[in-house]
């Protein structure tokens, strides 16, 4: 059986915990990896000077795949996210975040299928900022004066690029991934009507690319109308594909709607790498507890095994996941109801449940 080479990070925080439960997960479906494990953020900045090695980022680029855990951003450091830094370097412009219900999950809804497709490289996200009263800000809001856009002179200045090339990129993804995947509708999300230069543009791509795709349904959806839609009737929605801050802040909201970031898997994608990692983050006040729950991991995962063509093991741990879910029994404290926190489970009892179910399959 070919062996599968893959770069495992296994991030901080939460990371380590749950990148192992999901190690153990994903080698219990029998195919077999050979995980290059590298590790970045804060926690190795003494050793290489940088939270990002170069090493790293070359074991990515040569196997093609990688898994990642959580890493944290110290907030106000002056040190970048490296979570923002892999996708700008590994140009993965493309996050893709399924949102599904699964039976026995606590929350308002049991019949959500949304698959949030998010730009991942621009934006206000494109890390062109000014900080108040520095002189590029100075030198950009005299230059800002001089076109007749007058903004005060004790402003902090982020920049929202939008370009024709990366919104045609991200839309025609949404397009094809709703295709391939026998989706139904793909409703690009906006503020066009406020942002006509930037969302203007994504909207009207958004509108000419919808024409090559007769079989599948298209609107738009202005984003505040969008999150009320959302949490008022959620089943409407299918395929949503949103430039970079708007694709942020809804998958978190989509997560919300299926049981929370928990259960809430992502991967980021580019011409022939993919990057695979829940969307939560390193949840700093459970490090070491075994508290958190693997499952958005494990379902990363799962991304991941379809991604590498292993439809039948991928099949094999969701469904395992769907059937702990189910029962209720062996899940972490966000996936029990109110009043039954006290019976919840931790990290590696979960993944031992997972793979019980799985060995009790034909
Ligand atoms: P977070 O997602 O880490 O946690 C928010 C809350 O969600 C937690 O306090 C916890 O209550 C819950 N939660 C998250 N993951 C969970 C899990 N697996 N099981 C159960 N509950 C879970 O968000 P945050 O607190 O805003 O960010 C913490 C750090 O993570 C920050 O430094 C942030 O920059 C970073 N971050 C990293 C990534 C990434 O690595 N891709 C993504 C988001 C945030």
């Amino acid at each position: 059986m070919e062996s599968h080479n893959i770069t495992l990070i296994p991030g901080d925080g939460i990371g380590p915990e749950l990148t192992d439960a999901t190690r153990r997960v994903l080698e219990a479906t029998g195919v077999k990896f050979n995980w290059d494990i590298v590790h970045a953020g804060t926690d190795v900045m003494a050793e290489y000077g940088t939270p990002l090695p170069q090493h790293v980022l070359d074991s990515i680029r040569k196997n093609k795949v990688a898994l990642k855990g959580p890493i944290t951003t110290p907030v106000g450091s002056g040190f970048r996210s490296v979570n923002v830094a892999l996708r700008k370097e590994l140009e993965l412009y493309c996050c893709l975040r399924p949102c599904k219900s699964y039976a026995g999950t606590p929350t308002l809804y049991n019949d959500v299928d949304i698959v949030v497709v998010r730009e991942n490289m621009e934006d206000l996200y494109a890390g062109i900022e000014f900080e108040k009263g520095s002189a590029d800000a100075g030198r950009l809001i005299s230059f800002l004066g001089e076109l007749g856009a007058n903004v005060r002179p004790d402003s902090g200045i982020s920049i929202k690029p939008l370009s024709e090339f990366g919104c045609r990129r991200i839309v025609r993804f949404a397009f094809e991934y709703a295709r391939a995947n026998k989706r139904r509708k793909v409703t690009a999300v906006h503020k066009a009507n406020i942002m006509k230069f930037s969302d203007g543009l994504f909207l009207a791509i958004s509108r000419e690319l919808a024409q090559s795709y007769h079989e599948i349904e298209f609107e738009d959806r202005i984003v505040d109308n969008m999150t009320m839609q959302l949490v008022k009737k959620p089943q409407q929605f299918d395929v949503l594909v949103c430039p970079n801050l708007y694709g942020d802040i809804i998958s978190d909201l989509c997560a919300g709607l299926v049981g929370g970031l928990g259960v809430a898997p992502g991967a980021n994608l580019g011409d022939g790498i993919a990057l695979f990692e829940p969307t939560h983050g390193s949840a700093p006040k459970y490090k070491g507890m075994n508290k958190a729950n693997p499952m958005a991991m494990m379902l990363s995962g799962v991304l991941m095994l379809r991604h590498i063509n292993e439809t039948a093991a991928a099949d094999k741990v969701e469904k395992a996941i769907a059937a702990v879910i189910a029962d209720g029994q062996n899940v972490t404290y966000d996936l029990k109801r109110d009043g039954e926190q006290c019976n919840a489970i931790g990290t590696a009892q979960v993944a031992d449940a997972i793979i019980d179910v799985m060995h009790k399959m034909p």
